[in-house]
């Protein structure tokens, strides 16, 4: 197969422009994407290896090297991991095929040019590889896949297109070499072909990559003969110099792991561009030891509420990685949660269908939800502007917990927020509770579209009357949590627009008693009329200025509930 090239899909080309002409402010951010990849296709090249030994891979120096060339002014990232096949090439490289791509570029749109919205959106999204058009006007980069022995070659300006064809005799391992700009290089900070650079960088944004990032050294200069410096013996070669400590950080002691070091910890495991909002750490020892540290984001990831959205933890055995997404150790509802376990008794070849049923893994499992529970409460009692962060982005997620976690049912309720009559923020039920008026017995809400359509609705009427609070809730996942939630702290959730909500004195009632035997003929008359749209007619003590209004029995579906069952065609 001879060279082809190949237009970038329209949208990558979007995305490149946006990309190399504004959106980032830090150039040296390329590096880390960069080494971040060659990191994950050393993790990919062990675990591939350790699974078939056919393979015919060599693994005996997996590492990443740089080689700065400040004459030819390139950079080259090379690692011997896992490589590409041309059609992973094609796939990967050439496109920015993740899910959300549309959605992204539909709020760029609406961010009409505004940069920070823009970085802000596309940080969440990453653009890992691209990310090198940054500083190099040409990318070229080879591959040749780990078991195979063609090589690829792939090259673009970044531009429009890029060209594509077979490479012979290439090593195992992906490199990526950067033609860098011309623009940068009178730019002390951000020189690539200089070696400071290149060790500040990577000490900054790479230094826990679990492989050795190394130097290539400076080819020795032309020997001056004239020189009087031992002229015996030849000076040994130079050795590569390695860049980063290689410290897994979830294996370092709490106290010696600075803020920047965990959120680069972060961009590298969750491929998000900000800082984590919040960092959890847990370990246990004795017979069955494991470390693990966890970030919760500042934003959701756009694919949160997307059929396939994948679980943010990675697992480790003995610092070596063994799967992304692992879904045996987060539950559904806390999808957004990122990190690493590295369990220590676990072999390396366990399956996806054996952690499912590992009790280890399910002791882990619970604790590590435990834990994450009660740091939203934390965050909830000590940093209520960042729980408001959290709550505004997962919280609606987490809600799915109070159908699929019974167990943590009670906690969950506890972290949760809700709009209420009380004010405009979101109210917790303990702080609802404190509220609540002598007499009361119950949590009050109402179900519904939005703030605005449930306070206009005649059913809270009465309720706002006589200053009774009601939980307003607006989200499709809370029409369904209420059905299975009974009540929160010993105090039943009682809907508003079911059954008889009771909110008469004694002597009230008396009279509500004398009206009704006064209106019984009344109300006979007006259920025969409309016998056929209504159950049952009856005198209600919830209005105050609206006649009249359409009540739910206990069981039946809500308004809004019907709606989404219609939606979904049943
Ligand atoms: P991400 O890392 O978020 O998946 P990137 O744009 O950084 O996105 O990379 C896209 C994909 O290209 C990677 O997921 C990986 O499959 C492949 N890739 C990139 N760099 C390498 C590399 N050095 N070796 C092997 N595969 C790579
Ligand atoms: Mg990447």
């Amino acid at each position: 197969m001879s060279t082809e090239t190949i237009e970038f899909q329209a949208e990558a080309r979007q995305l490149l422009r946006l990309m190399i002409h504004s959106i980032y402010s830090n150039k040296d951010v390329f590096l880390r994407e960069l080494i971040s990849n060659s990191s994950d296709a050393l993790d990919k090249l062990r675990l591939a290896a350790y699974q078939d030994k056919d393979l015919g891979a060599d693994t005996s120096d997996l590492h990443i090297e740089l080689h700065p060339d400040s004459e030819a002014r390139t950079l080259t990232i090379r690692d011997n991991g896992i490589g590409m096949t041309r059609d992973e090439v094609v796939e990967l490289i050439g496109t920015i095929a993740k899910s959300g791509t549309a959605e992204l570029l539909a709020r760029l749109k609406e961010a009409d040019g505004d940069s920070s919205s823009e970085r802000n959106l596309i940080g969440q999204f990453g653009v890992g590889f691209y990310s090198a058009f940054m500083v190099a006007d040409r990318v070229e980069l080879t591959t040749r896949k780990a078991g195979s022995d063609e090589g690829v070659r792939w090259e673009s300006d970044g531009e429009g297109s890029y060209t594509i064809e077979p490479a012979a005799g290439l090593p195992q391992g992906t490199a990526v070499t950067l033609h860098l700009k011309a623009s940068d290089a009178e730019d002390q900070l951000h020189d690539y072909a200089d070696r400071n650079v290149l060790r500040r960088t990577v000490k900054t944004y790479s230094d826990f990559i679990t492989w050795p990032v190394r130097m290539v050294p400076e080819p020795a200069p032309a020997t001056d003969e004239g020189t009087d410096e031992e002229p015996e013996t030849t000076p040994a070669a130079p050795e590569p110099e390695t860049l980063n400590s290689m410290k897994a950080l979830w294996a370092r002691a709490q106290k010696d792991v600075s803020e920047e070091e965990y959120a680069e910890f972060y961009r590298h495991i969750s491929h998000d561009w900000q800082e984590p909002l919040e960092t959890v750490r847990l370990a246990a020892e004795g017979t069955f030891e494991y470390q693990a540290l966890l970030f919760l984001p500042q934003v959701a990831p756009m694919d949160l509420h997307m059929r396939d959205a994948r679980r943010g933890v990675q697992l480790y055995v003995r610092r070596v990685f063994i799967m992304d997404d692992c879904e045996a150790l987060v539950p559904e509802y806390l999808r957004f949660v990122k990190g690493v376990v590295d369990a220590a008794d676990l072999s390396l070849n366990v399956s996806r269908e054996i952690l499912q049923q590992d009790r280890q893994i399910s002791a882990i499992r619970r604790r590590l939800v435990r834990k994450v529970l009660s740091t939203i409460g934390t965050l909830r009692d000590e940093q209520p502007e960042k729980y408001a962060t959290f709550w505004a982005q997962f919280g609606r997620a987490l809600k799915e917990g109070l159908l699929s976690d019974a167990d943590n049912r009670e906690t969950i309720l506890g972290v949760s927020s809700f709009l209420s009559t009380h004010g405009e923020e979101p109210t917790g039920l303990a702080a609802y509770k404190e509220r609540m008026r002598e007499g009361q017995d119950a949590i009050y809400y109402m179900t519904g579209d939005s703030r605005t359509a449930i306070e206009s609705s005649p059913h809270i009427e009465a309720f706002r009357e006589k200053g009774f609070e009601v939980l307003l809730l607006t989200d499709p996942v809370d029409e369904v949590w209420v059905d299975t939630v009974e009540g929160f702290d010993g105090t039943p959730l009682r809907s508003i627009a079911k059954g008889q909500v009771d909110l008469q004195t004694d002597e009230e009632k008396e009279q509500a008693e004398q009206q009704r035997t006064e209106f019984g003929g009344f109300c006979e008359w007006m259920a025969g009329v409309l016998a056929d749209d209504v159950k049952e007619v009856r005198l209600s003590s919830r209005l105050t200025t609206s006649p009249a209004v359409l009540v739910g029995d206990e069981f039946d579906m809500t308004p809004t509930l019907e709606k989404m069952y219609r939606a979904m065609g049943q």
